[in-house]
């Protein structure tokens, strides 16, 4: 049986992140991009609200969440904040911090989980390297074993809320080398805080007015045993586990922020004249909004059915991985392409005002690029698509 509708109990979820969205993030978008970060009532209200590591299990003082949940929260956040900083921070913490409650050890998740679920830290994810993103087996950071633990060696870049972690506390899930030379089979995950042994620099981004972005070198970061995450050279495994949620929340993301971008559009056609008549009366605009309409309200529905099959995977094993991979990488594919197609629309029915930096649009037009990148880019989400419709001896 098929039934599209959420549950009470996350109706009234949603409608709660919505009040708060609607009252405590989008009036202040415009102080955090002039002062270029995320304003502290923010963080503070986002944590009041327990949207900090919401998928942290009861037991360690978190809302235990699923993956449809979040991602109703996910999508108002989106709503709100158009510049995509608010939605990083919301969806990196929860999505990797996730993985930690998962398959963390009971050590890693009583020392980090509270902190997590309480906002007082934050968890990142350092994959990318200088000379590797999308190439995961082919990175050269490293982690030498130790009688105690791990020694790390590792060249990170392109890393989202590295001011964040080191100001507010907290550490990423680090993708290193544990068996040199053995391609993605020498792949493991390991927790690495942040600490004075991190070399932070940062990068200066398109977007994201309020997040941060960086990089961290590590040359003999000491972490102990109980910081790997799932099996010795078995990271690559499962990382794919955290991939796959942050996907699929950016997909009702870039709906939401292309949904309320499409709203301030009709709202400005409906006023603004032209030729003796409301702008809204033209075909040639109706054809566009009637277009991205249609986009949107596929790419949400595209979006929770990947998050419910996660969820279903997750809990039950109902469906393969595989099965999951590719429904959120359409999902994150069409969300963000359509998304952003949708939100210069909305930026060109507003006409000049539209290009201004005054216009939400032009935030949100910056802010979903980042998600064509971010967490796999838009190519890897065609990869996937593709070798698990044609067959993986196709893609080889
Ligand atoms: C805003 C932002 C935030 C980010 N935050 C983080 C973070 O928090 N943590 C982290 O670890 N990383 C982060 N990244 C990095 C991101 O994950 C990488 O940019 C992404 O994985 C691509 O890697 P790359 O940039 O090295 O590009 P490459 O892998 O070098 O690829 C370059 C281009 O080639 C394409 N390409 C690569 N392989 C193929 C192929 N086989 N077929 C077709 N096309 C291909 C890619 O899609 C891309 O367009 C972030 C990036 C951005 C832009």
């Amino acid at each position: 049986m098929l039934d599209f509708s959420f549950s009470e109990e996350q109706n009234l979820i949603r409608q709660s992140a919505r009040e708060f969205c609607q009252k405590e993030i989008a009036p202040k978008i415009k102080e955090m991009i002039s002062k270029r970060r995320i304003p502290d009532s923010i963080f503070s209200g986002l944590a009041r609200m327990g949207y900090l590591g919401m998928t942290v299990p009861e037991k360690y003082g978190g809302m235990g969440a699923d993956a449809v949940t979040t991602g109703l929260v996910a999508e108002e956040i989106g709503r709100a904040d158009p510049t995509a900083s608010i939605p990083v921070l919301f969806l990196v913490d929860n999505a990797w911090s996730y993985l930690v409650s998962k398959y963390g050890t009971d050590h890693l998740k009583e020392s980090v989980l509270p902190g997590i679920a309480k906002g007082s830290s934050l968890m990142g994810i350092a994959s990318t390297e200088p000379d590797f993103g999308s190439d995961i087996g082919s990175m050269k950071s490293h982690a030498r074993e130790t009688k105690s633990g791990f020694e790390v060696h590792a060249d990170k870049s392109f890393i989202s809320l590295v001011r964040d972690i080191k100001e507010r506390g907290g550490g990423y899930v680090t993708v290193v080398k544990t068996k040199p030379d053995a391609g993605t089979s020498g792949t493991s995950l390991l927790y690495l805080p942040h600490s004075e042994k991190l070399e932070i620099s940062y990068l200066e981004e398109m977007g994201r007015e309020g997040s941060s972005w960086g990089a961290f070198k590590t040359d003999g970061a000491i972490v102990p045993k109980e910081n790997l995450i799932g099996k010795l050279n078995g990271g690559f495994k499962i990382i794919h586990e955290g991939f796959e949620f942050a996907r699929g929340l950016i997909a009702v993301i870039a709906g939401g922020s292309a949904q309320a971008s499409i709203e301030r559009g009709i709202s400005y056609m409906k006023t603004r004249k032209a030729f003796g008549k409301e702008i809204a009366r033209y075909q040639g605009l109706q054809f566009d909004l009637a277009s991205d309409v249609a986009r949107m309200e596929t790419a949400l529905l595209m979006g929770y059915k990947s998050l419910w099959m996660y969820d279903q995977e997750q809990k039950f094993g109902k469906f393969s991985r595989f099965e999951v991979s590719k429904n959120i990488a359409i999902a994150k594919l069409v969300a963000t392409t359509w998304g952003f197609d949708a939100i210069n629309d909305a930026l060109q029915w507003q006409g000049a005002y539209g290009y201004s930096k005054e216009c939400p649009e032009e935030w949100a037009l910056r802010g979903i690029r980042s998600f064509m990148l971010a967490e796999g880019s838009r190519e890897i989400m065609k990869l996937i698509i593709a070798r698990e419709t044609l067959g993986k001896e196709y893609t080889r």
